[in-house]
């Protein structure tokens, strides 16, 4: 019980920050959205740190609000988790980022290992047919599934229901990338890195903000890599904003990483035009 209250006030919090009023009316707005064109997308660069080149890029939803401006998306999930039209955003981010993708490497002839990550909410994993409709996509788009990833918080499957499990063993049988995100700061149980069929472990940038002032922090962050990597798994850093903190995940051998240091996320004519000049950040 402690635990699912810990959770619905994390879900909830940001939601609670608007009015009664506001919220309902929001909720209406984010409806509409969805089914027109006030959803957009940001892409953000995923790269290896030994050579700084661009291995792919996490998909970032925004909300383009025509009166209250781009809101970002940690505001506007939990509401749509609320009102229950999360899954229609998700599908949404899922086949119009695909369709990206597809163009991307059509016109920028882009590598077949170049991976479009994907987050999915623990909504989305409960789905019967999430696994079919990924598979639809990709056979329509012709794209491979590992070029694929998704990227699921580990609160949303620590729990272990039974359509989850499925939901992740049929997406992995399938060629898909499968990475827990934000790990580290929910209820992380080390393990499940070894049990879950996983491939990537996303590490929360909060492990980073004081890498550099906290005592032990720097030791700290290479034990994380190296439980993760002797779980055989692949180790990517979120939240890296400076060289320094490049540099020394770089010298822990460290695979891969992503934050404003290297890209900030962009539109997606920005990103294909960074993609279509250069390969290396
Ligand atoms: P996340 O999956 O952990 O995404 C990383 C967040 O960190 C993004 O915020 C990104 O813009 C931000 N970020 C990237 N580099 C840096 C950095 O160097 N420093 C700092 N301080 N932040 C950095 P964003 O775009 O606001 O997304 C917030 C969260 O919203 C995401 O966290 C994810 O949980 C959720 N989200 C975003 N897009 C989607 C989506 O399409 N579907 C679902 N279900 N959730 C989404
Ligand atoms: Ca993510
Ligand atoms: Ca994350
Ligand atoms: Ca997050």
């Amino acid at each position: 019980a402690k635990r699912e209250g810990r959770n619905i006030i994390k879900i909830f919090q940001p939601v609670m920050l608007y009015s009664r009023q506001l919220r309902s009316q929001m909720a209406a707005e984010l409806r509409d959205a969805i089914a027109s064109t006030e959803l957009v997308l940001h892409y953000q660069p995923v790269v290896e740190l030994a050579t700084n080149r661009i291995l792919g890029v996490e998909v970032l939803v925004r909300w383009q609000h025509p009166v209250r401006g781009l809101i970002p998306p940690d505001t506007f999930i939990p509401l749509a988790e609320e009102i229950g039209v999360i899954h229609d955003l998700d599908r949404w981010v899922m086949s119009t980022s695909l369709r990206q993708l597809a163009r991307w490497k059509k016109e920028l002839a882009l590598d077949d290992d170049f991976q479009l990550r994907v987050n999915l909410s623990a909504v989305e994993l409960k789905q019967l047919d999430l696994v079919d409709h990924v598979r639809a996509l990709l056979r329509e788009l012709d794209l491979p599934a590992s070029s694929l990833v998704v990227e699921i918080t580990e609160t949303a499957i620590v729990t272990r229901g039974e359509v989850e499990m499925y939901s992740l063993l049929s997406l992995k049988q399938l060629g898909v990338g499968i990475e827990i995100d934000d790990f580290g700061t929910g209820y992380s149980s080390i393990s499940y890195l070894r049990e879950l069929p996983v491939s990537m472990v996303k590490v929360d940038r909060s492990l980073l903000t004081e890498l550099n002032t906290r005592p032990g922090q720097l030791e700290f962050v290479a034990a994380i890599l190296q439980l993760i990597t002797a779980a055989g798994l692949e180790a990517v850093f979120e939240g890296i904003e400076t060289r320094q903190q490049a540099d020394q995940l770089r010298a822990m051998r460290c695979n891969s990483g992503q934050g404003f240091y290297f890209c900030k996320p962009l539109p997606a004519d920005e990103m294909g035009a960074l993609l279509g000049a250069t390969r290396y950040l």
